[in-house]
């Protein structure tokens, strides 16, 4: 096998194959090796057969005010937009893609759900402008309780929101995670969320966004017979006709570190996930 040099060790550093530890430092850098190809095929893989199926994009709070891990920028929020827009994506709805999947209406060819939890008022004053600009829709997933209070919107403006194109949802009436209580408690959350916005004039209520992204096998039955036809996770993927409607996969948007190459970097790898068929929630869960 004989030698090998060690780059950036310069060449008078020569470590023996075979010998004392060498043998763990080929192993290492065989196994690195290995690491990059692997990656460098799968990432050629995926441009070249890419996935399809629907984003969905998970964001909370957009303003230059909170710095915390649920806060994007509006600059940085107009720019991942922009990004979707350049790639080629187009916003639909939650139920674009229901209706899509009976028949109802043509998908376009890249389709993206931009979608907000919790509903802060930002999404009305900063969000709302940036998505309008470019012609996109997006969803809001309300928690019916907070509604009104401050830093949440207000019903006027989820009236106003729904008349500009914005889909609502539910993320519960107290934003408590639905498998922490029992099921009754959970049906309650669910189904007193979705009356709320619909006896204040607001459309009938269709989706739910699962609090903490946390769900069981249980509550896709309760949602059905709340008469919900889907909900949202945080499991990262792309959604196809073969995803489980209560279990649609969505990317979580935190503030980025490294710009637009990060919120990229996020899209490929809920792409990479969906080409290798991993944890994609396709078909209904099993025990
Ligand atoms: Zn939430």
């Amino acid at each position: 096998m004989g030698k090998i040099y060690v780059a950036g060790y310069g060449k008078s550093e020569i470590h023996e194959s075979g010998g004392g530890g060498g043998w763990l430092f080929r192993l290492l850098l065989t196994f690195l090796f290995l690491v990059v190809m692997l990656g460098g095929a799968l990432a050629a893989m995926v441009e070249m057969y890419p996935p399809q199926g629907m984003l969905i994009l998970e964001y909370h709070k957009v303003n230059d005010r909170t710095k915390d891990d649920y806060t994007v920028s509006p600059t940085e929020f107009a720019a991942q937009m922009d990004a979707l827009k350049e790639d080629g994506y187009t916003a639909i709805s939650v139920l674009d893609f229901l209706r899509a999947k009976k028949g109802k209406q043509a998908l376009p060819e890249k389709p993206v759900v931009v979608t907000f939890d919790d509903g802060y008022s930002d999404n009305y004053t900063e969000a709302l402008p940036i998505l309008e600009k470019r012609g996109m829709k997006a969803t809001v997933f309300m928690v019916t309780n907070d509604i009104g209070l401050p830093g949440y919107l207000t019903w006027d403006q989820l009236r106003d929101m729904e008349k500009r194109g914005v889909e609502l949802g539910s993320h519960t009436a107290n934003h408590l995670p639905l498998t922490e209580m029992t099921l009754d408690e959970a049906r309650d959350e669910a189904q007193k969320s979705k009356l709320q916005m619909e006896w204040k004039g607001l459309k009938t209520i269709f989706v739910l966004s699962y609090p903490n992204g946390k769900y069981d096998k249980y509550l896709p039955t309760i949602l059905k017979e709340e008469e919900y036809l889907a909900a949202v996770t945080g499991d990262p993927g792309l959604n196809t006709f073969k995803t489980d409607p209560y279990r649609l996969l969505r990317i979580n948007i935190p503030p980025s570190h490294f710009g637009i190459r990060e919120f990229r970097l996020r899209l490929w790898k809920a792409k990479v996930l969906a080409f290798l068929g991993l944890w994609q929630n396709v078909g209904e869960m099993k025990d």
